[in-house]
């Protein structure tokens, strides 16, 4: 196996006037409060654009995903397309024409989360571990036919299921699904955090971790809000309420489907895994005023 480096921790973003936090540390896939999740635990982490914007930030996700595997759990991970891929796409899209057919749209925009999916496997197999990515199709996402829009109606995870079992870390393209008629779908924009939790929900993982380019859920934008305060732990009406109201953290609709599901969701920031978060769970305690 090749030795395992981890790269060099990743320059602290500017953007934010305000320090990040640093809250009690954690090992990868543990549980808020530090309790070790079990042994052969199956894990969902999706990493957004942002984290995965380019070809350095595509190994630092690969060298946490390891980590995480050596941990003992079962990971599959979620990526989005790279950096503003997708809001590229959508403009070749109207360059050629301004009102572009809803089935070709899914076709180009479902490229983005490919492209992410290949460069984070070929990253992990070249720190010494299996790795296989997946599309929405190959993971069994079904879909209505809604293109651009799509909702999934079932999950059938056989092929991640037995590519774990094999011992391989799954990398699934996000914000993509199939139809009945097997044609490619898209989820809406932000559909790779639903992606995630449908995934999680049909594994039985035991979380999941939803990583950003912000250590959870503020009361506020914390990059137009400076004050704005940090959220150790929310339910899921109450963050279904915030991403409704522009919190886009976290995707509504995959809220939503976690709350159905009664999956909890850890939302960390990329550059800082082990850091501050906040958890989404079904028994938060109620929001201070
Ligand atoms: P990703 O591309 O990883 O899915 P998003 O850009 O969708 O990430 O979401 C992260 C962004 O959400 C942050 O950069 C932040 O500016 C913004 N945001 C808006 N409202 C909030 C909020 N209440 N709490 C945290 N982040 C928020
Ligand atoms: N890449 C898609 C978007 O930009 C999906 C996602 O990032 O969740 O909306
Ligand atoms: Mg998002």
């Amino acid at each position: 196996l090749t030795p395992l480096t981890a790269p060099p921790p990743a320059a602290p973003e500017t953007r934010y006037n305000h320090p990040v936090g640093r809250g009690p540390r954690r090992s990868p896939g543990t549980r808020a409060g530090g309790t070790p999740l079990a042994e052969g635990s199956i894990l969902v982490q999706k990493y957004g654009g942002s984290s995965v914007a380019t070809p350095e930030r595509i190994k630092a996700v690969a060298a946490h995903v390891v980590r995480t595997k050596e941990q003992g759990h079962k990971v599959v991970v979620v990526v989005s397309a790279m950096g503003e891929n997708t809001d590229h796409l959508l403009s070749l899209a109207r360059q050629v024409t301004p009102h572009p057919d809803r089935r070709e749209l899914d076709m180009l925009l479902s490229v983005g989360e490919r492209i992410s999916m290949a460069l984070l496997s070929m990253a992990v197999k070249a720190l010494g571990h299996d790795a296989i990515s997946f599309t929405g199709s190959q993971c069994g996402i079904m879909t209505n036919d809604n293109h651009f829009a799509a909702r999934i109606v079932e999950v059938r995870p056989f092929r991640v299921q037995d590519e774990l079992d094999r011992g391989r870390i799954v990398i699934v393209a996000g914000y993509q699904g199939t139809s009945y008629k097997r044609e490619v779908t898209t989820l809406g924009r932000g559909g790779s955090d639903t992606t995630a939790v449908a995934l999680a929900a049909a594994l039985g993982a035991e979380a999941c971790e939803i990583y950003s380019d912000v250590d959870g859920v503020y009361s506020a934008d914390p990059r137009v809000i400076p004050e704005a305060r940090h959220l150790p732990a929310l339910g899921h009406g109450e963050t279904a309420a915030l991403a409704l109201a522009g919190a886009k953290v976290l995707n509504a609709q995959a809220v939503q489907l976690a709350r159905e599901k009664g999956i909890t969701i850890h939302a960390r920031a990329t550059r800082d895994p082990l850091g501050r978060e906040t958890v989404v769970r079904l028994d938060a305690p109620p929001l201070e005023p």
